[in-house]
């Protein structure tokens, strides 16, 4: 178990940000395997006296080769440098570049490895393994500064039933596409198993006799999770 301000900091990384969810393929690891974004525990590239073995440094795989990536962990180490002194951090690497404690800038050079292009170590000194204190600010500055990034790798599909207002739905409807994918998100017209929500506006159509199940029939029997409108303001929400 790493210390409490690495596990606080991987926890609200995972809560505030869906991409950092998603597993990726390590091709490091013998034989290689999909793994968590987010790691605290020593993992297949460290050794010996290694920060992560002290449990006092978190990595955050984003490739630097993949360009949205690199856009969020470019994002993500500025609300690192935004929060240097309320979270203490000893040292934030990330493709060729290291901030000390201090806030100051310095190259990384050598090995890929070295140079840190598949994530972001963060890193505490002993003294503040523990810390608290900066979690709210650290979820208010994900919430700020990556909100283009806050639904990455979600999948919605939009249900428009009947209103006594049809043109008002579909208004709601275009507006709910367009802030989803301004934070990140996707919207598809194709019902599957990969959906993460079925987003319900208007009331459910079925017309008496019809044979063909609704989508939200389709959705119930793939078991997709179904929302409502205000449980996608709460989801949007910045
Ligand atoms: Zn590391």
């Amino acid at each position: 178990m790493a210390g409490l301000v690495v596990e606080s900091t991987k926890r609200i990384l995972y809560e505030n940000l869906p991409k950092l969810r998603e597993q990726y393929w390590e091709e490091s690891a013998r034989p290689p395997k999909w793994m968590d974004r987010l790691q605290a525990a020593a993992g297949p590239h460290k050794s010996g006296n290694d920060p992560h073995i002290a449990g006092r440094a978190l990595d955050i795989i984003l490739f630097a080769s993949q360009p949205l990536e690199l856009e969020m962990a470019n994002d993500l180490v500025e609300v690192f440098l935004g929060l240097r002194e309320k979270m203490k951090w000893i040292a934030v690497i990330y493709n060729s570049e290291e901030w000390n404690r201090a806030g100051l800038k310095f190259p990384r050079t050598g090995s890929p490895e070295n140079r840190h292009v598949t994530h972001i170590h963060v890193e505490w000194d002993a003294a503040n393994i523990n810390l608290v204190g900066f979690e709210a600010d650290l979820a208010a500055a994900l919430k700020k500064g990556l909100a283009k990034f806050r639904l990455t790798g979600q999948s919605f599909y939009i249900y428009v039933g009947a209103d006594s207002n049809p043109q008002k739905i579909r208004d709601l409807r275009a507006s709910y596409v367009e802030r989803i994918k301004g934070q990140g998100g996707d919207v598809t017209d194709v019902l599957s198993v990969w959906l993460d929500y079925i987003v319900k506006i208007g009331s459910e159509v079925k017309l008496p006799g019809d044979p063909l199940p609704t989508p939200l029939e389709d959705g119930r029997a793939l078991g997709i999770k179904i929302i409502e409108t205000d449980e996608l303001e709460r989801i949007l929400a910045v």
